[in-house]
């Protein structure tokens, strides 16, 4: 939604994803160049190749089509506008010039699919050029956009790295992947915006633990913009305000100043320990997934690293990492962690983390593809390549292995088996590795596995729940869709059945379990954990200090009162509110 708040001043609503208040100016992020390579094929290729094509625009109309439901949320001419352009956007994807055009240069003059795909681009771009019509010339930017969407998706290129920017880039775009976010450098950008993107995507995982101030979800955004305006993003209200009025920038400004003073008050608890009013003590770790954000996680004063999601090592790149290269970065993690726990999740690339060097297609529904554990079964060498890796590091620092989006006992079963072959290989190569070899755990984040949690309580050394997946499969809510962020909720009674049912099977078999999703970052979320019996929180190195401070607040008899309360209740609203009336004293507004 567009409020207009005073002259020039344009203010858009969209979802909070991490806190924070970034002053600076627009960086609209475009495509910029994408690497083209180009071959001849031979004639038996023409087909797949062709087939490449058809994916690429597939997936480009999807891009489109969601960006038109969007549009329709800009209301009135601007909507108009928005779905004329996109319209025009879509027959192009269609039975158009171009797409026919393309397919006879696959198939008559022997062009890989990205060859032809910009040798026709630039044809049309000609073409309309030479006629010297206004409407025409404006046109050229809208095919060169449905060239670079096709480029990029048959290139598996993500969206420009980040160079040249301006001092407090903003950046600003349509939809930004896990794997462009990573790209970002906090040191060099002040915010982050977008019209396309979920609250729990990996995107938002991303630039919370970048510490971004985000918002996504913003209808309207780039609509008019060219860059360099001046902008403030508003990443706790969910606000993003173009042009703002000196009274807005002086409102603006003094909300950064009291963020930051509340920021270095709760650094002061880093090496005090997390322990509530009546002394249960809680170990609190961080999610990590770029290694530069060692640094970080040392300085939040978290305990050990809970979830390493190592699926980032694999993306942007062309080729995977060999087994020396992951080994090496594991062993200046885990020295640098001197002595703290690290938890490495095996790679859970497919959904919505694609790393085209481990062959995960997009498919027809990727958060229910060929995912985690599944990719690493079907791809076996590349699952041992990476426990081996594992395995070598361990022997500098105590280390765990984490397996991700298990539905089955027997899938568990087989990863141990991987694991133990690697390890008979790197002993009998006398490799050292740790005495005893690392527990191997399961990620419960798949109702079906929640379910199943008394049994694979007794195959797996401990237990990691993902509340991001396990709401997301739980209530059939797309994490990292815009549209039904407002549905998405783990506070449902279906998921936190699911939580307590696998909590009490862990402690049933005397096995560890830790809640590594975005709920044990959430302060609002503390106590009820808590009084469900859980006693290890992984979360987005940001947010420990708060959830650190409201664990000081909590009584931890109280917290079992409130859990016992919410548990019996079967209305999310009804449980939305207990949970904040157990929060009343502790909230820490940033
Ligand atoms: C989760 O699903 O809650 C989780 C921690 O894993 P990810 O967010 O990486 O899917
Ligand atoms: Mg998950």
């Amino acid at each position: 939604m567009t409020i207009r708040a005073a002259e020039d001043e344009i203010v858009l609503e969209g979802l909070a994803i991490a806190r924070g208040v970034a002053i600076g100016v627009v960086f609209p992020h475009d495509a910029g160049t994408i690497k083209v390579p180009e071959r001849r094929i031979e004639t038996d290729q023409v087909e797949a190749e062709c087939a490449r094509f058809a994916e690429a625009v597939a997936s480009a109309g999807r891009q489109v089509e969601q960006l038109q439901e969007k549009a329709v949320d800009l209301g009135g001419a601007a909507a108009e506008e928005m779905g004329y352009l996109l319209d025009a956007y879509r027959q192009m994807l269609k039975g158009s010039r171009l797409t026919r055009g393309v397919q006879h240069r696959i198939a008559e003059k022997l062009l890989n699919a990205e060859a032809a795909v910009q040798q026709e681009i630039s044809e049309i771009v000609r073409g309309f050029e030479a006629m010297e019509d206004a409407y025409l010339a404006a046109r050229v930017a809208d095919i060169k956009d449905i060239g670079r969407r096709l480029l990029r998706s048959l290139t598996h290129t993500p969206y420009r790295p980040f160079t040249d920017l301006p001092r407090n880039a903003v950046i600003l775009a349509d939809e930004m992947t896990p794997a462009d976010t990573a790209l970002l450098d906090p040191r060099r950008v002040a915010g982050l915006a977008t019209v396309v993107g979920g609250a729990e995507s990996h995107t938002a995982i991303m630039a919370r633990s970048l510490g971004l101030p985000t918002v996504l979800g913003v209808s309207g955004l780039l609509r008019g913009l060219h860059g360099g305006e001046p902008i403030i993003v508003d990443g706790t209200g969910g606000l993003v305000v173009i042009n703002p009025s000196p009274e807005t920038m002086g409102r603006y400004r003094k909300k950064r100043a009291d963020c930051l003073r509340a920021r270095r008050a709760l650094a002061r608890l880093r090496d005090v320990p997390a322990e509530t009013r009546d002394g249960t003590r809680i170990l609190l770790q961080a999610n990590m997934e770029l290694p530069a954000e060692v640094a970080a996680v040392l300085e939040s004063g978290a305990e050990g690293i809970g979830l390493l999601r190592s699926e980032f090592m694999y993306m942007n790149r062309d080729d995977v990492p060999s087994e020396d290269e992951q080994y090496h970065l594991l062993r200046e993690l885990i020295e640098r962690l001197g002595g703290r726990r690290l938890t490495v999740r095996t790679f859970d690339a497919g959904g919505d983390k694609l790393a085209p060097a481990l062959g995960c297609s997009i498919g027809p529904n990727p958060a229910l593809g060929l995912r985690a554990i599944r990719l690493g079964l079907a791809r076996p060498e590349l699952l041992e390549t990476q426990l081996s890796a594992i395995l070598r590091a361990s022997a500098h620092g105590p280390v765990r292995i984490l397996i991700p989006m298990v539905a089955t006992v027997e899938e568990l079963r087989m990863a141990r088996k991987m694991m133990e072959s690697a390890l008979a290989r790197l002993t009998a190569a006398g490799i050292p590795v740790s005495d005893p070899p690392p527990p191997l755990g399961a990620m419960i984040e798949i109702p079906g596995a929640a379910l199943a949690a008394d049994a694979l309580a007794v195959e797996a050394d401990f237990f990691a729940i993902g509340t991001n997946d396990l709401t997301q499969y739980t209530l059939a809510i797309d994490r990292s869709d815009e549209a039904v962020a407002h549905l998405f909720n783990p506070l449902h009674p279906a998921v936190l059945r699911l939580i307590q049912f696998s909590a009490d099977a862990a402690a049933k078999a005397g096995i560890p379990l830790c809640v590594c999703g975005e709920m044990a970052g959430d302060p609002r979320y503390t106590a009820l954990l808590l009084g469900l019996g859980i006693r290890d929180l992984s979360m987005s190195t940001n947010n420990l200090p708060m959830v650190k401070q409201r664990i000081h607040t909590i009584d931890q008899s109280a917290a079992e009162i409130c859990a016992r309360a919410v548990m019996a209740e079967s209305d999310s609203a009804r449980i939305a509110m207990l949970v904040d009336t157990c929060d009343a004293d502790g909230r820490c507004e940033i």
